[in-house]
């Protein structure tokens, strides 16, 4: 009964291997990377566009302004001068050249603004480039990872298999037992008794837990709970 579970626990072994081996194989870190690379790309187009929008809308707020005090100026200069008196032109001129410079100081904001934005825009479509080309580069890398996968599930199917063969031959319980430790991500679950210590966690057995691994051939280790067998 022991070596059919410890067999059982070697064709598992060998299918975390194959496993870890695709997740850490050159083919998942160019997928993971790729992915990163187009989060990367997406997150900076939404900070762009919203960049762009409070540039645009401080254009138009800079353009309203310059229309304003533009019209000012047109105003003043339409007005029929015969009826104003000299102190009202003094102060109309003056008015006129503080719009005028105002005019200028908008303008050159304006043109600021203008390059900013056509920044903005080139950042945009640089990054929107790069964003397609990581895309179909993450979609080849994901097939190249999914042939390998594909390569390894026949390998993997037939452990399956042969697993499921075993299976019938072990006790249900110490079998659910091993499923249970196996959900919890724990593995190896099986552990030799070493120096009359979990191999695994290193707690020691109390004689009375060493007197039962002797009787049943294996005992449940208090701390991480594996199983616990006798070495032969
Ligand atoms: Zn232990």
């Amino acid at each position: 009964m022991l070596k059919e579970i410890l067999l059982y626990q070697q064709k598992d072994a060998a299918l975390v291997k194959i496993n870890k081996e695709l997740q850490n194989s050159k083919e998942k870190n160019e997928v993971n990377k790729l992915v990163e690379q187009v989060k990367q790309a997406q997150n900076k187009l939404v900070s762009l566009e919203n960049q762009a929008s409070q540039l645009i809308a401080e254009f138009e707020r800079l353009k309203v302004s310059f229309q304003q005090k533009s019209n000012l100026i047109n105003n003043l200069k339409k007005a029929d001068i015969n009826t104003k008196s000299s102190t009202q032109l003094r102060e109309d001129e003056t008015e006129i050249k503080k719009e005028i410079s105002g005019l200028l100081t908008l303008s050159k904001e304006i043109k600021n603004l203008s390059n900013k934005i056509n920044q903005t825009v080139t950042a945009f479509d640089k990054t929107k480039t790069y964003g397609v080309e990581s895309k179909t580069k993450y979609k080849a890398s994901l097939n190249k990872f999914n042939e390998l996968e594909q390569k390894e599930n026949s390998e993997r199917q037939k452990i399956l298999l042969e697993m499921e063969e075993l299976k019938k031959t072990i006790n249900p319980s110490i079998m659910k037992k091993y499923l249970e430790l196996r959900d919890d991500h724990k593995f190896p679950i099986l552990v030799p008794l070493t120096n009359n210590c979990c191999a695994i966690c290193s707690t020691p057995l109390a004689n009375a837990r060493l007197d039962l691994l002797n009787k049943d051939g294996i005992v449940e280790c208090e701390n991480c709970h594996r199983i616990i067998y006798q070495k032969k």
